[in-house]
C-alpha cells in the first residue's frame, strides 16, 4: 500500500515538474502554458501600433556564414548558430545562439501579421537575451531559408548539413527597427528580453512556407497586451 502510495506520489510530481519545465506545451492550449506566460506583464509577441520615434542607438549587424546545424525540436525548426557573428547595439555585444522560425508571424505591425517570421537569439556576456525579428512574406525565393526546409529533420531530432548559411541572408537590406522589452515567446516566457523587430519584411517563396509548414502549420504564440509598455521606432 505504501508502495503505490508513494507510486501515485511520485508520478504526480513527474507530471508536476514537467509542467514546470514546459516539456507538455502545445500552441493548441496557450492559456495552460503557466508561469510568466500567463501572469507576466511584458509579454510577448506584440501589435505594434502606436509607436513613439526615438534617435535610437545602432544596431550593428555582423553575421558570418558556419554550417547549417538544423534541429527539428518539436515546437519549430531551428539552427544552431553559435560563432556566426552577434549584434553590437550601442556598446553592447551580442553574440548569435540560434535562429528559428514561426508561421505565421507572431508579431503584428499595425494589425497584419506576416506568413512567416524568423527570431535570432543573442546572449551577452552577463546572459542577458536579444532578439532580432524579421518578418518573412510570400514573394521571391530566399535560399538560406530553402536550404534549411530542404534539409530540416522531418520528426524530432538534428541534423549538420555540408551546406553553408549565412543568417545575414533573412535580414533586410534596410535596417529600421522597432524595439520594446518582452519576453520569450514559448515557456517559460521569461521576461526582460530586448527585442528588435526589423521593419522591412523580407521575401521568401510560397514554396519555402509551404515546406515549412508542412512540418509546422501553426507555432505563432497569439499578440499579448501591451499593458503600459512604449515601442520606440527608429528613424
Ligand atoms: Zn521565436
Amino acid at each position: 500500500m505504501r508502495l503505490i502510495v508513494i507510486a501515485v506520489l511520485s508520478l504526480l510530481s513527474c507530471q508536476k515538474w514537467n509542467e514546470m519545465i514546459g516539456k507538455h506545451w502545445s500552441y493548441e492550449k496557450p492559456e495552460e502554458w503557466g508561469a510568466s506566460c500567463n501572469t507576466g506583464r511584458l509579454q510577448s509577441p506584440v501589435d505594434i501600433q502606436k509607436t513613439t520615434h526615438a534617435n535610437l542607438e545602432s544596431v550593428r549587424i555582423d553575421y558570418s556564414d558556419t554550417p547549417l546545424a538544423i534541429t527539428n525540436n518539436g515546437h519549430t525548426i531551428q539552427v544552431n548558430a553559435a560563432g556566426a557573428g552577434g549584434i553590437t547595439v550601442g556598446e553592447t555585444r551580442f553574440n548569435l545562439v540560434q535562429y528559428h522560425f514561426h508561421a505565421r508571424s507572431e508579431h503584428a505591425i499595425q494589425g497584419a501579421t506576416a506568413d512567416m517570421e524568423v527570431h535570432f537569439v543573442h546572449k551577452d556576456a552577463a546572459g542577458n537575451i536579444a532578439v532580432v525579428g524579421v518578418l518573412l512574406r510570400k514573394g521571391e525565393s530566399n535560399p538560406l531559408l530553402k536550404a534549411i526546409v530542404e534539409n530540416a529533420p522531418k520528426e524530432k531530432g538534428e541534423k549538420t548539413v555540408s551546406t553553408r548559411g549565412n543568417p545575414a541572408l533573412l535580414l533586410p537590406p534596410s535596417r529600421g527597427y522597432y524595439t520594446y522589452v518582452g519576453s520569450l515567446t514559448t515557456p517559460d516566457c521569461s521576461e526582460g528580453l530586448k527585442w528588435i523587430v526589423m521593419k522591412m519584411p523580407v521575401e521568401v517563396s510560397e514554396q519555402e512556407i509551404a515546406l515549412f509548414r508542412a512540418m509546422y502549420a501553426n507555432n505563432a504564440r497569439p499578440v499579448q497586451a501591451l499593458n503600459n509598455r512604449i515601442i520606440l521606432e527608429s528613424e
